[in-house]
């Protein structure tokens, strides 16, 4: 049943069908409220802010996340070339570019839909990586 799908497409489709349970992760990470070690440290939930997913030494915060973070480079090109190719306004996507986008800010002359294309695919990072899995 799977065959016909790469693991991308097949995890894409179930997004689309289900994501009330993503939708309230990706809420969480924007408010940080999430269970990011950066998040949770804020809360005295944990010892220590630091990632403990790759060996940068840096604190699990949104940013790092979804810039940063050596464990995820495969799932955050993927990111980068979806939103790439839904408007030339994103063809140069910088870092700063993309944080502000996850972070929910909009720019008045991008439409709506594409905004929801790309918090989709936001979404699909976030299944992914299976961080909070
Ligand atoms: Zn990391």
């Amino acid at each position: 049943m799977h065959n016909k799908y790469g693991i991308h497409e097949y995890k894409k489709e179930n997004l689309f069908k289900y994501d009330t349970e993503i939708d309230i992760l990706y809420l969480k990470l924007r408010y940080h409220y999430s269970t990011l070690k950066a998040d949770q440290f804020k809360f005295n939930f944990v010892n220590s802010p630091i990632c403990e997913y790759c060996d940068k030494n840096k604190q699990e915060t949104i940013h790092h996340y979804f810039m940063d973070c050596e464990k995820f480079i495969q799932q955050r090109q993927i990111l980068k070339n979806n939103i790439i190719r839904l408007h030339q306004h994103f063809h140069n996507l910088t870092n700063r570019q993309l944080i502000s986008i996850i972070q929910g800010k909009r720019e008045n002359n991008i439409d709506n839909t594409i905004y929801k294309n790309i918090y989709q695919f936001v979404k699909l990072y976030i299944v992914t990586t299976g961080r909070f899995a």
